[in-house]
């Protein structure tokens, strides 16, 4: 606790009011300010009005799905998206197909390990706007500018969702370096817990490869 800002503001969209209602009450209970939606577009003007610090996304909603509300949430602002799903396999289609959240659950999942997860992503999107590291990177054709948080191949701008950002440039910063999933995942993720965590690992890699 404390380590990130009590008032970083958070917008649930989760269609399952039980659900919606759980995750809203404990991360007020932790001092955040959280807003809920219960269907996409309800979410994406909720986005829009309250400019959060962070989403959490279900994936399968009403109206348009969470694959959409993500991309029309990340299109106004950049924001960290922690998405939930319903099964694992899903995660990896999800992760495949470069819809741009930054983290994902399988429900069901603790209370206290969704609070973690919230606490690590935030504390990641601050380290990265403190600019600890800022100064460009070029490896091979990649420019990669962390005050801008742009990359560049070939001079071109290349999307990256935030999370692929931080993985690539934190793999730059040391090239030649071979990370375990664990390092990544405390490095760029800023937890180390169990296999889950891995597959995020894997997942992102190969989204950045593509
Ligand atoms: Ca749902």
């Amino acid at each position: 606790m404390g380590e990130t800002s009590p008032t970083a503001t958070i917008v649930i969209v989760e269609d399952e009011p039980a659900i919606a209602d759980a995750l809203a009450a404990r991360l007020r209970a932790e001092g955040f300010a959280v807003e809920v939606a219960h269907d996409g577009l309800r979410g994406v003007e909720l986005c829009a009005r309250m400019e959060p610090d962070l989403v959490v996304l279900d994936v399968m909603l009403p109206g348009i799905d969470g694959h959409e509300v993500c991309r029309r949430v990340q299109r106004d602002r950049p924001v960290p998206v922690l998405m939930l799903t319903a099964l694992d396999a899903e995660t990896d289609l999800l992760v495949g197909l470069g819809v741009g959240a930054d983290d994902y659950m399988t429900k069901p999942f603790s209370q206290r390990e969704f609070v973690a997860r919230v606490r690590a992503l935030l504390r990641r999107v601050q380290r990265a706007a403190d600019g600890s590291a800022t100064r460009a990177i070029t490896a091979g054709p990649l420019t990669i500018d962390p005050a801008r948080r742009e990359i560049r191949l070939d001079g071109r701008l290349v999307h990256l969702t935030p999370t692929e950002f931080d993985l690539v440039h934190r793999l730059a910063q040391r090239p030649g370096i071979v990370f375990t999933r664990e390092q990544l995942l405390e490095e760029v993720w800023g937890y180390a817990d169990g296999t889950a965590g891995e597959r995020t690992v894997d997942s992102h890699v190969a989204a950045v490869r593509r």
